[in-house]
């Protein structure tokens, strides 16, 4: 690996509801970001694994070198090789995996020194390597969403368009905000995602507009929007991104608009 000399910008997709699509738009994204000749890191930081196997590793919890083992080192106090764990994806983008050992990791995280840097510190170590990390957070506000929050400079929100999902948004923004004030001063929202949009229901566009009404004032809401597709389903089965499973379908070009925004939101 070599060093490249720019800057590094990292996002944490966070939202504490599970099922909104942030380990899909982590894969989707990163790739996007990729196929712009940009140097992508994804680190998986959910216990379940999700991003692990839609990364095609199939059997995570028999991985030695994943993400708590990193963190483990960094509690311990132990010097890590900045390449330590990282893996290489057919589509361009490298990853970090994670297992079932990352959920006795945030138990122990809660007693530690400097607790919430530990995420940070083990970026702080790839960084030079990369243009985008992206950090897939697990579907909680505890300790290694904070400290994934720490660590970012932005974070990216997906959020299912449904009314339900509005109830938990506060409560994120709220923590968000907190973390800002507290532990990180330069997190800033890289923006609201709205995903699995079906465009034929009125619904779908009612809860666009009031996302957009409600928190576009505080808070940028990406122009574009993920579509609901099975495409991506599929996808994230097989182990690929939308772009490999299915270039020219909405779901890819709904991806490929997203990673244009998040390029033109700069670094
Ligand atoms: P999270 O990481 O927030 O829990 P996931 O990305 O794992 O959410 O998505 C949850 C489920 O929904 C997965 O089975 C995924 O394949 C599916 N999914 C995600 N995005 C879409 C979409 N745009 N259309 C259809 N299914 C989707
Ligand atoms: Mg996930």
């Amino acid at each position: 690996m070599d060093r490249i000399g720019r800057k590094c910008k990292v996002i944490a997709a966070a939202n504490q509801k599970g099922g909104v699509s942030k380990t899909t738009t982590t894969v989707n994204l990163g790739v996007g970001l990729a196929r712009a000749g940009n140097r992508v890191l994804l680190i998986d930081s959910d216990s379940q694994a999700s991003l692990t196997a839609s990364m095609g590793s199939r059997e995570p919890d028999r991985l030695d070198k994943t993400l708590a083992a990193v963190i483990t080192s960094i509690m311990e106090g132990q010097e890590i090789e900045a390449e330590y764990g990282l893996l290489s994806h057919e589509e361009g983008v490298c990853f970090l995996l994670a297992n079932i050992d990352l959920a006795a990791v945030e138990v122990s995280l809660i007693s530690a020194m400097s607790r919430e840097y530990m995420l940070k510190e083990c970026i702080e170590a790839v960084a030079p390597y990369f243009d985008y990390i992206i950090v897939d957070c697990m579907p909680s506000l505890g300790m290694l969403t904070i400290n994934a929050l720490a660590a970012a400079d932005t974070v990216l929100i997906p959020l299912q368009a449904q009314y339900l999902s509005l109830k938990g948004l506060e409560q994120l923004i709220a923590t968000i905000t907190r973390i800002k004030k507290r532990i990180n001063l330069a997190l800033v929202f890289e923006g609201i995602l709205l995903t699995m949009v079906d465009a034929r229901t009125i619904y779908s566009k009612e809860i666009i507009e009031m996302v957009r009404g409600n928190y576009g004032q505080r808070i940028p809401v990406f122009e574009n929007y993920i579509p609901l597709s099975v495409r991506v389903a599929e996808a994230s089965a097989e182990g690929k991104s939308v772009f490999a499973h299915d270039p020219k379908g909405r779901a890819a070009l709904a991806y490929e608009a997203l990673t244009k925004e998040v390029l033109a939101h700069g670094r």
